[in-house]
Formats: C-alpha cells, structure tokens, sequence
C-alpha cells in the first residue's frame, strides 16, 4: 500500500482508539494538509477514499486543486492559510471551507464574493488564542462582535471556530480554552491539533484536525 495512505490510517486507527475513551459523541476528521505536495502524492488518498484536503495558498490551491475536483466532485477543500482580501475571489470558486476568517472586513468580501457565484462556503472564525502580535486571527475581545455580524448582519454559515496556538510548552491550556469558547458561543466544529499535538487537540474535543507532515512527510 501506498506510505501515504498508510500514513493515514495509522493516525485514524489511533484517534479513533482515544476517542472511545473519551466522547462519543464527537465525530473527528482528518484534514490532509497537501500544501506544497504535488497531485500525484494527492491521489493515492483520493482513491483511498480521503475526502478533506487542506491548503494554505489560494494560487497553489487552483493550480492544483481545479483539475482535481472536475475530476471528483465529493471532496472538501479547506483554507487553512491567511486569506487577503484581494484573494477571495479565487479563493470562493476552489474552497469549501475557510479557517481564516478573522475580521468583518474579510467576511463582507467573503459574503459578497461567495453571493456572486451562488455558493455557500463553510466558515470558522480563526482566534489569535495566544495573542500573539504577529499571527493572524481575531482577538478574543472582538471575537463575539465579529460572530454576530457574521451570523446576523451577512447570514454566513459559520460553523466553528480554529487556531493555531503558539509554539510553547501551554497548548493544552490554549485548546481548553478553545474549547470552553466553543461550548459557550454553541459551535458545533472546532479546527485544531496539526502533526504534534492532535492527541492533545482530540482531547478537547477538536472536530478538525489539519495535518500535513505526519501524512505525507516533511516538506522543505
Ligand atoms: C501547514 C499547516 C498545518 C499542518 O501542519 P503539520 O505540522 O505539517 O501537520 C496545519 N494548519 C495550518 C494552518 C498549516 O498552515
């Protein structure tokens, strides 16, 4: 069998050995993360039966992702990256999903863009959980602001909420509390947990975990 798809189950068969223990309830999916992996390490897990695929660049993901989904049209393909405004409009057409959505600006155009094509993308509000000046995601301080504008005001299906938490030793403390802002706002999805720490991430009830390298390897 392919290492790829080998890959991929291994890290089902383990997820789903914990989450027995833990929720039942909770139904967790893989988001292959194939940035910077080309079409034919893609395939293998199509043909596997793989449907959720993440990218974090709006060109690279038409590059490769157009030719992709004429071919199968059940896939879900995820933004997971930083989202500029002036990307949204490809960005509509090839996503099924955003991760990113960070600030009222960025979900007008989403709603706007998204309009013109009659299409109904899946959102999540992305939190900058460690308050970190150099990452992206919403403030918890505007977080609720930019929740209700979006439900309210534009209508958007804003299905949960993800982050990235920093790079130190207090993830736990950063999913707990993501998923205590889940439970609260009443979201039914939350995106988080990547290569190294997704066991953590299951434990506080991550729906989505985005995962590249322990998938299909290191990138350079
Ligand atoms: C690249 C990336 C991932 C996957 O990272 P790995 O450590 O390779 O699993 C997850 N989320 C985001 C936002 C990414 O950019």
């Amino acid at each position: 069998m392919d290492h790829i798809v080998s890959n991929l189950i291994r890290i089902k068969e383990e997820i789903n050995s914990k989450n027995s223990k833990i929720d039942q309830g909770i139904s967790t999916k893989i988001i292959a993360v194939s940035k910077t992996f080309p079409e034919n390490k893609i395939y293998p897990l199509i043909e596997y039966g793989h449907i959720d695929f993440g990218e974090n660049k709006v060109q690279e993901a038409m590059d490769k992702w157009t030719k992709i989904k004429e071919k199968f049209e059940n896939l879900n393909l995820h933004m997971i990256g930083k989202l500029q405004t002036n990307k949204v409009k490809h960005a509509v057409k090839i996503f099924d999903y955003i991760h990113s959505v960070d600030s009222i600006k960025l979900a007008k155009k989403i709603f706007e863009e998204q309009n013109k094509i009659k299409k109904n993308i899946k959102l999540f509000l992305q939190i900058n959980i460690g308050d970190e000046s150099q990452k992206s995601g919403v403030e918890l301080d505007n977080l609720e602001k930019l929740y209700f504008f979006c439900k309210n005001e534009l209508r958007l299906d804003v299905v949960g909420l993800m982050c990235i938490p920093p790079n130190d030793e207090k993830t736990e403390k950063y999913f707990s509390e993501m998923f205590e802002i889940k439970k609260r706002l009443g979201f039914k999805e939350l995106s988080m947990g990547m290569s190294n720490d997704y066991l953590l991430a299951i434990k506080y009830g991550s729906t989505y975990l985005r995962i590249g390298s322990k998938i299909f390897g290191v990138r350079n």
